[in-house]
């Protein structure tokens, strides 16, 4: 009678998938608008697209949470009991029952809430900002902490655990405060050491011929050009201009990346396209199987955040990269690097300076700019600081860090989108990913060794056969401890990324 048994099992798998697939449906063709509404869309559409995105989210949260949807997950548990955890069904089983929690933990009106006071503080975000005017922001950013913490508390922590824990574990799955606690406290010495050395030896390395006129279409045709170098499948993808270059994907054969253009700096257009690019390459990379389902994307955020990290930094700012680049680049370019040397130019697409502002900050002082946010963010969730008291806060924390004081509060607490926006919590996956990166890449390099010389020929299939293998086909049946394990056999480790700076970086600035 097992027979029967396993066929009835099977049958509710299937009334799960069922249900799962339009739900899935739903949230794609919202992406697809978001994507229109950041690439094409005339701004008098933006009223009529706010609603219409509002409606599929909530749909499509409607059918992801139903009752059937938590029946059927109970009946399927003593099945799924008897899988092997790493297959595609008991990860389904397992990852939809984890989202299908948390999502019906937070009562409708919470999330309501939420949605509408984001929605004003995203607009007096903007306005402050441009008046660099913290005390205007100072109440919504109040609402949305109060909102995040009443969010927080709809979920249990465990004994000794932090009130910020149920907001990282959204971006973050499996990871705890501790222990990301642990990674950036043992990392924030390294870089602030680090950062200073590179400080008194900024002479070492000249970029001025970066800062010059670059035409804009030949900028973006080379992005493409290196895009599709490094594996981006054109049949399945695209690559449009945004203000803030991101990755959306409709489905796996669907995943569309985007940059941007300075006419006067092309690092901005290329190394964005390629950092989207590691992006691209995981969602187009994810298993076919695992299509339709809450599988078919990527691990998390920090997990995403190393493939682009990945080819952003350790491949394309690498030297093996630009051997083979770099004559194409000096061929389309020859009046602003015909008569740049390739070391040099090696070195300026690195320069390494303490700035203000995050997203134009380099390699080895991004990660004291995420540790800032990081910290103010557990001290905003637990009652640590006023929100008043912020700015003063965030500004003796960038002199401390970066030797750095921000004039005004534009170029301080206000220059990121993510608080308006009540993002809490996202912050620190970016670090993760750039620590996580190198880590994986140590693994690929004992696994592969002449990368640096497939790379220098420019093929990069090897190393996207490896990472297809080890992290892209799997989409997110793993969290980031389990796929470290799996992987390097241990958790998250700090030493291989400060080997990596302290070498590449000791290299370049002769320290
Ligand atoms: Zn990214």
């Amino acid at each position: 009678m097992a027979g029967i048994y396993s066929s009835t099992m099977e049958e509710k798998l299937d009334q799960l998938k069922d249900l799962l697939h339009p739900s899935h449906d739903l949230s794609q063709a919202a992406a697809l608008l978001a994507w229109d509404q950041e690439t094409y869309m005339p701004p008098g559409g933006a009223a009529a697209r706010a609603e219409q995105l509002a409606t599929l989210s909530r749909l499509s949260h409607e059918l992801f949470t139903a009752d059937e949807v938590g029946v059927l997950l109970d009946d399927l548990a003593p099945y799924e009991a008897d899988l092997d955890e790493g297959s595609d069904t008991a990860s389904l089983i397992r990852v939809t029952r984890r989202e299908y929690q948390r999502a019906r933990r937070v009562p409708a009106e919470l999330v309501a809430e939420i949605a509408h006071a984001t929605s004003l503080a995203q607009q007096a975000w903007v306005k402050a900002r441009q008046e660099s005017d913290f005390p205007a922001f100072q109440p919504y950013l109040e609402k949305n902490v109060d909102l995040r913490v009443q969010w927080a508390s709809c979920f249990d922590v465990a004994p000794g655990g932090h009130s910020y824990d149920p907001l990282l574990d959204v971006y973050e799955p499996g990871m705890t405060t501790e222990q990301a606690q642990a990674v950036f406290q043992a990392l924030r010495p390294a870089l602030v050491d680090l950062t200073a050395q590179i400080a008194d030896r900024q002479d070492a390395v000249d970029d001025s011929f970066l800062h010059l006129p670059y035409g804009e279409t030949a900028q973006w045709d080379f992005s493409l050009e290196m895009a599709r170098g490094l594996g981006y499948d054109f049949e399945r993808g695209r690559q449009d201009k945004s203000a803030h270059p991101f990755t959306t994907s409709f489905s796996i054969d669907d995943v569309r990346i985007t940059s941007r253009i300075d006419p006067e700096f092309p690092s901005s257009c290329w190394f964005a396209t390629i950092h989207e690019t590691g992006h691209a390459l995981y969602e187009q990379g994810i298993d076919k199987a695992l299509a339709r389902t809450p599988l078919a994307s990527g691990s998390s955020m920090g997990v995403h955040e190393s493939q682009s990290r990945l080819y952003e930094n350790i491949v394309a700012r690498g030297k093996p990269f630009w051997t083979f680049y770099y004559p194409q680049a000096q061929d389309r370019f020859p009046s602003q690097l015909g008569n740049v040397p390739l070391d040099d130019f090696h070195k300026a697409i690195n320069k390494s300076q303490p700035s203000l502002i995050r997203v134009e900050a380099d390699e080895v002082t991004y990660g004291l700019h995420i540790i800032l946010r990081f910290e103010l963010e557990q001290a905003m969730i637990d009652g640590a600081v006023r929100i008043a008291d912020l700015p003063e806060l965030w500004n003796t924390r960038m002199q401390g860090y970066l030797g750095l004081t921000p004039p005004d509060d534009a170029q301080g607490v206000l220059q990121d989108v993510h608080w308006s926006a009540a993002l809490i919590g996202y912050f620190p996956t970016y670090l993760l990913g750039s620590v996580l990166a190198v880590q994986f890449y140590e693994q690929a390099q004992a696994d592969l060794p002449s990368l640096d010389e497939s790379f220098a020929q420019g093929d990069f299939g090897p190393l996207l056969e490896w990472l297809r293998e080890h992290v892209h086909r799997h989409g997110c049946k793993f969290t980031l401890p389990e796929l470290t394990d799996r992987i390097c056999g241990g958790p998250l480790a700090i030493e291989p990324y400060v080997r990596y700076l302290r070498t590449k970086f000791g290299d370049i600035y002769g320290l």
